[in-house]
């Protein structure tokens, strides 16, 4: 079995990441606008367009799922995202954002009003339980991790790697793993984080 290929696109406030197996995938999307940086980074990797099959959106928010109707343009990708951030995608509106702490209120403001929007798309794939990622040539399973959204999910790949999105966010300035800044249901965060460390305890620096 080829291994797999984790490969990080930093975009700012969150990443994407490029999957690479046997197939393919890329996670996330980052913010409308980060199409062009994607697919400069696959290019590096030898990766064209058309090589990425499936677009995982980690949950609905703008920073993740921003550019992916316009990505799906350019690869003819399909796009999977969990039912409950579904709405989201089809209105191409994050929606609110509850601040789980005090970096949450503080933050809140420069994401709110047209921050909360991006392109808007119909989902190709709906997630409910699970997603088994080797029908894209992933060894991995897509994981319902909900709390950050009512629709987040986590990436397990079978080399150990889990890519959570927004369920653990990188404290500032320290950078060490933390608690979301903002959560629908701060439990469910909790609980999922629980699934995450009961998994595999893959706590380590991809979030
Ligand atoms: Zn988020």
């Amino acid at each position: 079995m080829t291994a797999i290929e984790v490969h990080p696109v930093r975009l700012g406030i969150a990443n994407a990441y490029i999957v690479r197996q046997e197939g393919t995938i890329l996670v996330d999307t980052g913010a409308p606008g980060n199409e062009t940086a994607i697919l400069e980074a696959a290019k590096g990797l030898g990766i064209a367009p058309e090589d990425i099959r499936l677009i995982l959106l980690t949950h609905g928010h703008g920073d993740h799922a921003g550019s992916a109707r316009r990505l799906r343009e350019k690869t003819g990708s399909k796009v999977a995202v969990h039912r409950d951030d579904a709405e989201k995608l089809r209105h191409g509106n994050q929606g609110k954002l509850r601040a789980a702490g005090l970096t949450g209120r503080l933050l809140g403001p420069f994401f709110r009003g047209k921050k909360a929007l991006y392109p808007p798309l119909e989902p190709d794939i709906i997630i409910g339980d699970s997603f088994d990622l080797r029908t894209f040539g992933v060894d991995g399973t897509v994981v319902p991790t909900p709390g950050h959204t009512p629709g987040s999910v986590s990436v397990f790949l079978a080399n150990g790697d889990a890519l959570v999105g927004d369920l653990i966010f990188p404290s500032i300035p320290s950078e060490k793993p933390c608690l979301p800044f903002w959560a629908d249901n701060p439990d469910e965060v909790k609980r999922s984080i629980g699934i995450v460390l009961a998994w595999r305890a893959v706590f380590g620096r991809r979030y």
